[in-house]
């Protein structure tokens, strides 16, 4: 089996099929990711098949949640993006989408910079901070169609950080994976206090593996109250009930 085989197999799965120079860029971005990684703490998954499949063949699985995203030009964003996960393997097959990566480490926004680069992925913007400060009354709040994260918070504490950015009529997509039935049930009145409301949840195996993923897809169906989200740390120590 050649290098990549198996990742485009997977990819194929959820519908998608990658050309010659995207398949470049995902070779390009793992060589990035295990250099960087060396020196910088950006990913614990650095075996090439892992990575395929962690990170990249998961992150793109936002499809079978969101399959318009493969036509329509939207506005995507991912806070606590970390190392680019799922922000930037969704632009590299999706190039058409307008993304923002949002992280409070400067270091890892050096890296995704430089990702950005040597790809040749175009326009990403690139914010540095915590989520809580750009929800602020500002150019960024309420301004996106789609918010995802993964591996960022529980499901109450990443409502208040990603729901203010997302626009009414929106969705805030995150990646869950164990105990989401648990978090549903504990935040479901944080959910509708902040303007969302859970629609369907996608529950799947990611491809030739037993890794359990969940989508909850959530509609913004009104603005977040302005005194949401709360400063900077509040979320995360007293999340809303
Ligand atoms: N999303 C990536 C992934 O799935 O591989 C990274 C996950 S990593 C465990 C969590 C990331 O969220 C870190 O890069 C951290 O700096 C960022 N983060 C945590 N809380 C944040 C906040 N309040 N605002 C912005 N970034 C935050």
């Amino acid at each position: 089996m050649n290098h990549t085989e198996q990742f485009e197999k997977d990819l194929l799965v959820f519908g998608v099929s990658i050309t010659e120079r995207q398949r470049e860029q995902f070779l390009k971005y793992y060589e990035l990711l295990a250099e960087w990684n060396s020196f910088m703490n950006l990913t614990a998954i650095t075996d090439f098949d892992e990575v395929m499949k962690k990170h990249f063949v998961d992150s793109i699985s936002l499809v079978k949640a969101y399959p318009q995203i493969s036509e329509k030009p939207v506005r995507l964003i991912d806070i606590g993006t970390g190392a680019g996960f799922p922000g930037l393997p969704l632009k590299i097959v999706f190039p058409h989408i307008q993304l923002t990566l949002l992280d409070s480490l400067q270091k890892r926004l050096k890296f995704l910079q430089e990702v950005i680069d040597r790809l040749q992925l175009g326009e990403v913007e690139l914010i540095h901070g915590r989520a809580e400060d750009f929800a602020k009354p500002s150019a960024k709040r309420e301004q996106y169609d789609i918010c995802v994260s993964r591996a960022v918070a529980n499901l109450a504490t990443l409502s208040e950080l990603c729901l203010p950015y997302v626009k009414v009529g929106g969705k805030f997509i995150p990646y869950k994976s164990e105990k989401t039935e648990e978090e549903i049930l504990a935040s479901g009145n944080a959910i509708s206090m902040l303007g969302g409301r859970i629609e369907k949840q996608i529950e799947f195996e990611l491809p030739e593996s037993d890794i359990h993923r969940t989508l909850v897809v959530i509609d913004k169906i009104k603005a977040t109250p302005k005194k949401y989200p709360r400063k900077a740390g509040l979320p995360a120590k007293e999340p809303l009930k």
